[in-house]
């Protein structure tokens, strides 16, 4: 097969994303829809879903939004019987809490980040890669990070850094697992990039510089320069790979 722009297209698939309302998963929703999927852009909140879907069906995209919460196990597993033809799975929902130490981490604190970070994804991958294997087709992107690779500085947050390297050891257990099976499990590790999750960067000149003063691009990332690899991963065109770890970090982990 030497079509190669084909091998990019998800015409007649379905694809989900998780925490689609805005930022990397906004952008991931336009991306696959943009090569043809009918995408189910699913958050917790339904009114911001449903208002950012809105703004892709003005484009022109075949996009539903639905609420989706990923910590909850029963809520992820009834979404799942109701949608049993999902294709592509984007697991792109997350939380960080930065600026804390260790040593005065709260229990709360420690848990929501995992139990988002790293619960959640799982909860998504078991119930929409178990739907997957029954049809012996599917393709799972996950969002790591940098983070599971390198420790940020200056700012603390051990619980966010442990659950990304945490999503890339899940992300090559289940590559292994089903790839016998039809289902390939990649990830993508970005640097930091311009959401409201870094936002606050911008009112901390001393931050941006350790920031991007360590990348050598010189810049943070765009949400669209996340989404062209969630796409390549979820498409035909990454048919060899399952269980990578993508990083797309400007060059920082070089240094
Ligand atoms: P944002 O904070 O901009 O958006 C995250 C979205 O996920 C929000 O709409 C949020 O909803 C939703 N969400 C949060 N918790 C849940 C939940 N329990 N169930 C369903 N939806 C939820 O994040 P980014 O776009 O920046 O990040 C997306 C992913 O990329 C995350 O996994 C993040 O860790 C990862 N990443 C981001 C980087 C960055 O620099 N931005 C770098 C590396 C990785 P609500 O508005 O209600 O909170």
């Amino acid at each position: 097969m030497t079509d190669y722009m084909k091998r990019f297209r998800l015409d007649g698939r379905t694809a989900l994303v998780t925490g689609g309302a805005r930022g990397i998963g906004l952008a991931a929703c336009e991306a696959l829809a943009e090569a043809g999927a009918r995408v189910l852009l699913t958050d917790r909140d339904g009114k911001s879903a449903e208002a950012s879907a809105e703004t892709l069906r003005a484009k022109g995209h075949d996009v539903v939004a639905e609420p989706l919460e990923v910590t909850d196990p029963e809520a992820v597993e009834a979404f799942a019987s109701r949608h049993p033809e999902i294709g592509v799975l984007v697991n792109n929902a997350g939380i960080a809490r930065s600026n804390i130490p260790a040593e005065k981490m709260t229990d709360d604190e420690w848990r929501s980040v995992l139990d988002v970070n790293l619960n959640g994804l799982f909860w998504c991958c078991r119930s929409f890669g178990k739907r997957m294997l029954e049809r012996k087709a599917g393709s799972i992107v996950n969002l790591g990070s940098m983070s599971g690779f390198i420790v940020n500085r200056p700012q603390e947050q051990a619980q966010y850094n442990a659950s990304k390297a945490a999503v890339h050891q899940l992300t090559r257990s289940l590559a292994a697992e089903w790839a016998p099976r039809g289902v390939r499990v990649n990830a993508v590790a970005p640097t930091y990039i311009e959401t409201e999750m870094t936002a606050y960067v911008y009112d901390d000149p001393t931050l941006m510089q350790h920031w991007i003063g360590g990348t050598p691009q010189n810049r943070m990332g765009r949400t669209d320069e996340i989404a062209a690899v969630i796409l390549f991963l979820a498409s035909d065109a990454a048919s060899l790979m399952t269980g990578s770890i993508v990083l797309a970090d400007g060059g920082y982990t070089c240094w």
